[in-house]
């Protein structure tokens, strides 16, 4: 087991004085960077940074950092709920290490793509076979990891074949866990 123990606080932002939001920080005693590439492997939408180090994660409207001796969550409704994310993403941490034998770990600094740079290479249609109104909508919820590439079916057709190719390039299709 990486993180076997750890301290644990839950605050309001100082920045943010009687925000209804809760953040919450679990420092560790452990440095769990080699996890970072193993992470940035399964994480959809996952952005890592090699040379900070760190790795920053977006989950159900909650902004996540990994970093080598802290786990930090923020934007969370209650502070109960932030001690559960903690707790999850300290076991997503755990599970991933002792599963990292079977996942290729992925070092790459990714940067997540604009939304206008996804727009620009789908179909445009609008057609609304994905679920969304437009597809600037499906651009927006892609660009930030919330739906796949294959929900636009469209894009399988052989006339986008180099679209696609660059979208697969840009977007980072790993499945969740968790
Ligand atoms: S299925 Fe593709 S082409 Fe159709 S609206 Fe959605 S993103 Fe646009």
């Amino acid at each position: 087991m990486l993180i076997e123990k750890y301290d644990l606080e839950v605050f309001t932002p100082p920045c943010e004085p009687g925000a209804e939001r809760f953040s919450a920080i679990a420092r560790l005693v452990t440095d769990i960077r080699e996890v970072f590439p193993y992470l940035n492997a399964t994480l959809r939408g996952a952005v890592y940074n090699a040379n900070v180090p760190a790795l920053r994660w977006t989950k159900a409207g909650h902004y996540i950092t990994f970093q080598p001796y802290q786990i930090a969550v923020s934007n969370v409704v209650d502070r109960d709920a932030a001690i559960k994310e903690v707790e999850g993403l300290v076991k997503l941490v755990n599970r991933t290490w002792e599963r990292r034998g079977e996942i290729k770990p992925d070092y790459e600094a990714h940067r997540r793509p604009t939304p206008m740079e996804v727009y620009k290479l789908l179909p445009g249609t609008n057609c609304k076979q994905c679920g969304q109104p437009t597809c600037f909508t499906f651009a927006l919820k892609l660009a930030a990891g919330q739906v796949r590439l294959e929900e636009c079916l469209p894009l399988f057709a052989p006339q986008y074949t180099d679209r696609l190719a660059q979208l697969q390039a840009i977007v980072i299709e790993a499945p969740a866990i968790g």
